[in-house]
C-alpha cells in the first residue's frame, strides 16, 4: 500500500510561485544569487524568480554563480559511468520511448546472465569502473529476480583489467518489500525519472501499463528509502512539459524527502527527450527546452540543491555537456550503447532514443582533460559506507575536497596507467600534474601519497 499525500507536488503552489515572481528586477536577482553562494539551497519562489531571467547579463550572472558554486563544492571532478541496457522489454506505452509495448519497429531482447557477464567484461576492459543497470518494465518469467541476478552478475565479473564496482540500477518503481531485495544486492543509487510533475500532461504521455499509475511512480523514492536504499537519484524528462513548472515540481519532492528522511536524492538527472524509432512525440516534444534554456536548467539545479551530483547522458551533444560541466554537472556516462547487448555488437535500429554523443570511453576522456576536469572512477564513498546522510555530512563542510579530490586523482592515474591511449596519458597526466600543484595541505599530501601507490603498481587506493 502506499498513502500519496493528497497536496504532495501541490501544482498551485508552482503556479503561484511562478506567477508572483515573473519579471524579477536585477537587484532581486542579484540578492538571490548573493544568498546562493553561501551553498545552503533556496526556497520556492527564490527558484521560481530564477526560472524567470530572460536578460543576457542576467543569464551570465547566474551561470558564473553555478560555476563558483560547482567549484567550491565540487572543485574540477567529473564522475564517469556507463550505462547497461539489460533488457529493452516493456509493457507500458510511454509515447516519447522507443521501448512502449505496441513498437514494433525494434528487436526485443532480455540478455541472459552470461550475456551480461560479456558485456560487463568489454566495458571492464575500456576503463569503466561503474554502470548505471537499465531495463524496460517487463523482465523475463523469474520477474524482478532478473534484475536481482543481474546485479549480481555484474559484481561478479572479475578479469585480467579489473572489476565493477558500484552498480546503480534504473529500473521501474517496486514495492516496499521489493526494494528491500534490491538493497541486499548491494546497489549503490536506485534512480527513477518522474518524467513529468504536471499530472494532466503525465496522464496524457503514458497511455498504458503500470507506469500509467502517477502516484506509484512518485512515491517511489520514499519506498526505497524506507527500504534503506540511502541514495537515490531524481529527475525530470525535459520536453514534455514547461521547464520552470517542472524545476519547482522537482523542488516539492526534493524538499519532502530532506522533510521525512533527514536527506534528499544523492543525484539529479537531466534527460532531454532525444528521437526515438516510431514516435512521433520523440521527433516532436511538445515543450522542446532549446539550449540556452537547458543550460539554465543545470545552472539553476545547482544553486537550488547545490550538494546533489547533476548526471549527463550521452544524449546531449560534447558541446552541450562541455558547456555545462562548468556550471553544475558533476558525473556523465560515456562510450554509451542504449540497446540490450549494444557494447558486444553493433544494432542501430533496437537502441532507447538516438545518442548525441557517440565517443568513445578514451576520446570522451581526452577532451574532458584538456578541458581541465578530472575524470574520476572513484566509488570509495559507497564502498567505505559514506552514503546517504553520511555522504552529505562530509559534503555539507566542504570536506568532500579533502577525499574526493585525491580519489579522483589516483582513479584517474589507475585508468590512464591500464586504459589509456598513448594521447589520453600525455594530456592526462599533464593535468594530474596540474592539479596535484593547485592542491596544498592534507588534500595534497594525500593525492601524492595515493598517485605514488597507482604507480608502483597498487590498483583501487583511496581515502
Ligand atoms: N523503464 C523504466 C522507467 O521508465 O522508469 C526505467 C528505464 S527507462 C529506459 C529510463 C529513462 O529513459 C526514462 O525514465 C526516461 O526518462 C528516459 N527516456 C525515455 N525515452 C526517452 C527519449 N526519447 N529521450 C530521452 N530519454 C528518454
Ligand atoms: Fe518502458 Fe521505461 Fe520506455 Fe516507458 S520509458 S516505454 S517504462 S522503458
Amino acid at each position: 500500500m502506499y498513502n500519496v499525500p493528497a497536496d504532495f507536488i501541490n501544482e498551485q503552489k508552482v503556479w503561484d510561485a511562478l506567477e508572483n515572481n515573473q519579471h524579477p528586477d536585477p537587484s532581486r536577482i542579484r540578492e538571490i544569487l548573493a544568498r546562493a553562494t553561501e551553498m545552503k539551497g533556496l526556497t520556492l519562489d527564490e527558484v521560481a524568480v530564477l526560472t524567470c531571467i530572460q536578460e543576457p547579463e542576467m543569464l551570465e550572472e547566474l551561470y558564473n554563480t553555478a560555476n563558483r558554486v560547482k567549484d567550491t563544492i565540487y572543485g574540477k571532478r567529473l564522475v564517469l559511468f556507463a550505462p547497461l541496457y539489460i533488457s529493452n522489454l516493456c509493457a507500458n506505452e510511454c509515447l516519447y520511448c522507443a521501448f512502449r509495448a505496441s513498437n514494433k519497429g525494434i528487436n526485443r531482447h532480455a540478455l541472459s546472465q552470461e550475456h551480461i557477464a560479456r558485456e560487463v567484461e568489454v566495458l571492464i576492459k575500456q576503463g569503466h569502473k561503474r554502470i548505471l543497470l537499465v531495463a524496460g518494465e517487463s523482465y523475463p518469467k523469474e520477474g524482478l529476480q532478473y534484475v536481482l541476478d543481474s546485479v549480481k552478475t555484474i559484481y561478479s565479473v572479475k578479469s585480467e583489467h579489473g572489476e565493477i564496482r558500484r552498480v546503480n540500477v534504473n529500473v521501474a518503481p517496486l514495492s516496499l518489500d521489493e526494494f528491500k531485495q534490491l538493497k541486499s544486492t548491494n546497489i549503490g543509487t536506485y534512480q527513477i525519472f518522474q518524467e513529468t510533475y504536471h499530472r494532466e500532461t503525465y496522464a496524457k504521455v503514458h497511455k498504458g501499463g503500470k507506469k500509467k499509475d502517477y502516484n506509484w511512480r512518485v512515491w517511489a523514492l520514499h519506498r526505497a528509502m524506507e527500504a534503506g536504499i540511502d541514495d537515490v537519484g531524481i529527475g525530470v524528462l525535459f520536453g514534455l512539459f514547461d521547464y520552470r513548472f517542472e524545476i519547482l515540481a522537482m523542488i516539492q519532492h526534493i524538499n519532502e524527502l530532506e522533510d521525512k528522511f533527514g536527506v534528499g536524492p544523492h543525484t539529479i538527472s537531466v534527460p532531454r527527450m532525444e528521437p526515438a524509432t516510431n514516435s512521433d512525440m520523440a521527433s516532436n516534444p511538445p515543450y522542446p527546452v532549446s539550449d540556452a534554456d537547458f543550460k539554465k536548467i543545470v545552472a539553476i539545479l545547482r544553486l537550488a540543491v547545490p550538494y546533489t551530483g547533476i548526471i549527463m547522458s550521452t544524449r546531449e551533444t560534447a558541446k552541450m555537456r562541455r558547456e555545462t560541466f562548468a556550471m553544475g554537472v558533476s558525473q556523465i556516462s560515456a562510450g554509451s550503447k542504449t540497446n540490450p547487448g549494444g557494447y558486444e555488437e553493433e544494432d542501430d535500429i533496437s537502441g532507447q532514443f538516438s545518442l548525441g554523443d557517440h565517443r568513445s570511453l578514451d576520446e570522451v576522456i581526452r577532451d574532458v582533460a584538456a578541458m581541465g576536469y578530472i575524470p574520476s572512477f572513484c566509488t570509495a564513498c559507497y564502498r567505505l559506507g559514506r552514503t546517504g546522510q553520511d555522504f552529505m555530512d562530509l559534503a555539507k563542510p566542504g570536506d568532500i575536497k579533502l577525499h574526493c579530490g585525491p580519489n579522483a586523482v589516483s582513479s584517474f592515474k589507475e585508468y590512464l596507467q591500464n586504459f589509456a591511449s598513448p594521447e589520453t596519458v600525455e594530456v592526462g597526466n599533464q593535468l594530474i600534474q596540474q592539479t596535484i600543484d593547485s592542491m596544498s595541505g592534507v588534500a595534497r599530501q594525500r593525492a601524492e601519497k595515493l598517485v605514488k601507490r597507482v604507480e608502483a603498481g597498487r590498483d583501487d587506493v583511496y581515502c
